[in-house]
């Protein structure tokens, strides 16, 4: 066998011990907005944060003690971005907006420990998803952002409550300028 070349293979054998591991690192973090996957409590995709409904499941996770900061993927809008960025401030966690040409996946916003976390949440459920499965009517879980009547907030408030920051119920005022509600639209 030829010398060289079992030197080479030697020499890549070495390198791939040295930089094997810190390149597939490297991968991971590119595929969690520049954090390593353990350090993952939840993450939104990009459909996800364009909803025009917020997801309460991160409102949720930020106020656990170990979420140290919210990571926006930068291509996110601002006007998508805002809902979440004001529930880390309540919630007082920092927030970062992170672009990279390296960025690869699907997470387009997600939160973050300091270290390797407990509450491993990964990809939240699509909200449609979620509240089909609680049998939440098709009109409410589709209309985020309506008017709701008192019994379908009722039905609302049974089945999904954190919800309730997608929808106002219904006051004095609407009823006499006459909304219609769209939750009990046949
Ligand atoms: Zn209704």
């Amino acid at each position: 066998m030829n010398k060289s070349n079992n030197n080479n293979k030697l020499e890549q054998t070495v390198r791939d011990g040295a930089f094997g591991p810190k390149e597939i690192k490297k991968g991971e973090k590119n595929r969690y907005l520049g954090e390593f996957e353990e350090r993952i409590i939840a993450y939104l995709n990009y459909n996800q944060v364009m909803d025009k409904a917020v997801y309460p499941e991160i409102n949720e996770v930020l106020s656990l003690p170990e979420a140290e900061k919210l990571i926006i993927r930068g291509d996110i809008p601002k006007n998508k971005s805002k809902k979440y960025i004001e529930m880390a401030q309540k919630n007082d966690v920092r927030f970062i907006r992170k672009s990279s040409p390296e960025f690869r996946g699907e997470v387009a916003l997600a939160v973050a420990g300091k270290n390797t976390v407990n509450t491993k949440k990964g990809k939240i459920i699509d909200r449609e998803e979620k509240l089909q499965k609680r049998g939440l009517s098709d009109n409410i879980i589709k209309n985020a952002g309506a008017v709701l009547c008192k019994s379908c907030w009722q039905e609302l408030m049974k089945k999904a409550p954190e919800e309730k920051i997608n929808y106002r119920k219904a006051g004095i005022l609407d009823r006499l300028s006459g909304t219609g509600c769209i939750g009990c639209r046949k």
